[in-house]
């Protein structure tokens, strides 16, 4: 019978670790505190929009490797909407002008030579600007590297890195806007193509969990670990406030919370301790079947607009602006936005107005500096987490990828 392990949070990291372990055999008890899995990447009934809704909308990129593993692995990558191409509409509030950058699938870029697939303003070698973010060192941001003004940073850079690492670009880490070019744009455009989940739960979650339920594993809900008892340089004992379960010989433990419960769990662990925003903003409305799916705005407010069946949801990163601001006014600014660069009718329709206060770790360089590795100092207790180090921003792909990694330790110390 082989030992268990426990893994403690039903976030992406989480699951992703007791899949992996499931897959080679290993017995699993997920435990998560709130009364659904999915941390920061899930769906819910909002009764105030009266639909369900993702708690914020996630895009994913077909290079993102880790995540594809996942859903493969799952079996949740048909929820997943695929345009087949690497192509992104953007609009400038300021000008007025649309464009689409079209980027060819394959490594030759051709499309920086097509005035008409490029962002307007811009020359071929503009681009190459940005390469040596590539093999930046790991003091430097993204603005110490690439020059922070002119048309390609406002209309592309700007947006993609604020993106990728919910952190504006002249603060953000260099090394960790790097590594997501990496894995993206320095590929091709085979590894571009945007990939928006239908529901982020159908997509990651429910799937995750009947797999791992298929293979012998448990998942309790509402069950908060409280305490760790760590002796002899191991984990000894798990306390979820009903008792103590004490972690047999041969038995790991992975811990897959946020880094600030982390924190009051792990004696002496230094994590990332400032966080940002994100806002999303719903509104219910039919849209018409020419609408893009997802659609870059520049210039304004808002900065991402995604259409869904009858609603249209907006991302705002780095959001921490926007705290304090009456939410009925802000639901009208943002609206005025979208309706001045679609078209779309100028009365306000029903909106909610989400805003998840630690959406993720700021990607600054003393930030990151500040990630732990998977293995700490116990040898059958392992960390993951999007905030751990993964070399990659906090999001889906590091958040998987930690899970990953977690699972393969946890692997060889289990008996
Ligand atoms: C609004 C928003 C938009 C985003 N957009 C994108 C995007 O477009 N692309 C992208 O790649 N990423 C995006 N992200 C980031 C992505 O969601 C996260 O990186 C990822 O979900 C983190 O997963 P995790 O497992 O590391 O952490 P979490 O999801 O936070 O999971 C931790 C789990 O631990 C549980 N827990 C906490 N304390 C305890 C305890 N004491 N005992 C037991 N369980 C506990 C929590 O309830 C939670 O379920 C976004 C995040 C947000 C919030």
């Amino acid at each position: 019978m082989p030992s268990v392990t426990h893994i403690v949070g039903a976030g992406l990291a989480g699951l992703s670790a007791a899949m992996r372990l499931a897959e080679r055999g290993r017995k699993v008890a997920v435990h998560e505190a709130a009364g659904q899995a999915g941390g920061r990447c899930r769906s819910y009934y909002d009764s105030g929009f009266g639909a369900v809704i993702d708690n914020g909308n996630h895009l994913l990129l077909s290079g993102n490797d880790a995540a594809m593993r996942y859903l493969k692995l799952a079996g949740g990558a048909d929820k997943l909407q695929d345009p087949g191409r690497a192509e992104f509409a953007f609009a400038d509030l300021g000008t007025g002008e649309h464009w689409k950058l079209s980027i060819d699938e394959g490594l030759w870029p051709s499309w920086l030579f097509d005035p008409a697939r490029r962002v307007p303003g811009t020359k071929p070698a503009d681009y190459l600007g940005a390469l040596p973010l590539m093999w930046a060192g790991s003091r430097k941001t993204v603005t110490d590297v690439i020059r922070g003004e002119g048309a390609l940073y406002k209309r592309l850079w700007e947006p993609l890195f604020l993106a990728a690492l919910n952190t504006d670009p002249r603060e953000g880490s260099a090394k960790l806007a790097g590594a997501v070019m990496r894995k993206t744009l320095a590929k091709g455009g085979a590894a571009c193509h945007p990939l928006v989940a239908e529901g982020l739960s159908a997509a990651f979650i429910e799937p995750a969990l009947a797999y791992i339920e298929a293979r012998g594993g448990s998942v309790a809900l509402g069950r908060r670990l409280r305490g760790i008892a760590f002796e002899e340089g191991r984990a000894a004992a798990l306390d979820f406030g009903d008792g103590r379960i004490a972690v047999e010989e041969g038995a790991t433990v992975i811990l897959a919370v946020p880094p600030w419960v982390a924190q009051t769990l792990v004696p002496g662990l230094d994590a990332p301790d400032e966080f940002r925003s994100i806002v999303n903003a719903h509104y219910r409305i039919e849209l018409p079947p020419s609408f893009p799916p997802i659609l870059g705005v520049v210039g304004g407010t808002v900065e991402w607009i995604f259409a869904f069946p009858g609603r249209l949801s907006i991302t705002i990163s780095g959001a921490d602006r926007l705290t304090g601001l009456p939410r009925e006014e802000l639901a009208a600014r943002l609206w005025a936005e979208i309706s001045a660069v679609t078209g779309l009718p100028e009365s306000l329709p029903h909106w909610q107005i989400v805003n998840e206060k630690r959406a993720t770790m700021v990607a600054t360089p003393a930030q990151d500096a500040r990630r732990p590795g998977p293995q700490t100092g116990w040898r059958n207790f392992f960390l993951a987490g999007d905030w751990t180090q993964t070399g990659l921003p906090a999001t889906i792909e590091g958040a998987i990828l930690s899970g990953e990694r977690a699972a393969v330790l946890a692997a060889r110390a289990g008996a």
